[in-house]
């Protein structure tokens, strides 16, 4: 569902994807580990337009993006298709927990009213959080934020979901439940990008672990493989770091 081919992206000077050739298949979990500013996040903001690259070829779900962005068709198909998650929830202040869902539906899809809230409703049960459909965001925990934010990008019918650090604003007594919904998602057969420092959850969830380095992938495999017997020195060296 993802095709990257020698995608590389700069900016200004600073060279930060490089060279990236990486297929995700339909329903795979992909865990994206590595330092900071390696260029985990700048990847898979690729992936939905966010960002620009400079060079190479990206196709998401049949939908070709090239370079600086040529392809605004494309770009508009793609973004209806992929969900994403952020560090910061970016939830609407001023919209309660259940409009925020409504929103992009009924704005993108033209859902009627009562399909919105259907889903709304359907989609905060699934999240754990039925109760908090008419409260601001400013009332809820960060978890049930986050939780809110996951459903709000489930409410699009994402073919592929991308997660960059969806945990890592969190009080760590709600990471727990962040990482729930994600595993349920992921067992219900989501097609999932995640960038995390969640090392226990990679290992449990993920079907394929890639170690980004300065903007290269050195190293891919199963979460076992990597993890336990890591064969690029950087890896080594990343993993006895955070493990
Ligand atoms: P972190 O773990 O800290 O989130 P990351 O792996 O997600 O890091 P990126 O955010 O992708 O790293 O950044 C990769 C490099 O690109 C870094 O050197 C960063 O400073 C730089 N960078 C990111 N965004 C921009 C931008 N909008 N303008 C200029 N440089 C940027
Ligand atoms: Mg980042």
């Amino acid at each position: 569902i993802v095709k990257m081919k020698g995608m590389n992206k700069y900016f200004g000077n600073l060279h930060v994807l490089k060279d990236i050739d990486l297929t995700v298949s339909q329903g795979e979990v992909v865990v994206i580990i590595g330092a900071s500013g390696s260029g985990k996040s700048t990847l898979i903001r690729c992936v939905n337009g966010l960002e620009e690259f400079e060079s190479g070829h990206l196709e998401v779900d049949g939908h070709p993006l090239a370079p600086k962005s040529g392809n605004p068709k494309a770009l508009a198909e793609i973004r209806k298709e992929v969900g994403m998650v952020f560090q910061q929830f970016n939830l609407f202040p001023h919209l309660t927990v259940k409009k925020n869902i409504m929103l992009a539906p009924k704005k993108v899809k033209d859902a009627p009213e009562t399909v919105a809230n259907a889903t709304a409703e359907r989609l905060l049960n699934r999240v754990g959080i039925g109760d908090q459909a008419d409260k601001y965001p400013s009332h809820l925990s960060g978890g049930q934020q986050q939780r809110v934010a996951i459903a709000r990008a489930l409410a699009m019918e994402p073919r592929l979901m991308l997660f960059d650090e969806p945990t890592s604003a969190l009080d760590p007594e709600m990471i727990g439940e962040v990482l729930d919904v994600m595993r349920e998602l992921a067992k219900e057969g989501m097609t999932m990008m995640v960038v995390t420092h969640e090392m226990g959850f990679a290992r449990e969830v993920a079907d394929r672990v890639i170690y980004i380095h300065e903007g290269q992938i050195v190293e891919q495999g199963k979460p076992d493989d990597v993890f336990d017997n890591p064969q690029n020195e950087r890896t080594q060296a990343f993993l006895s770091r955070v493990l």
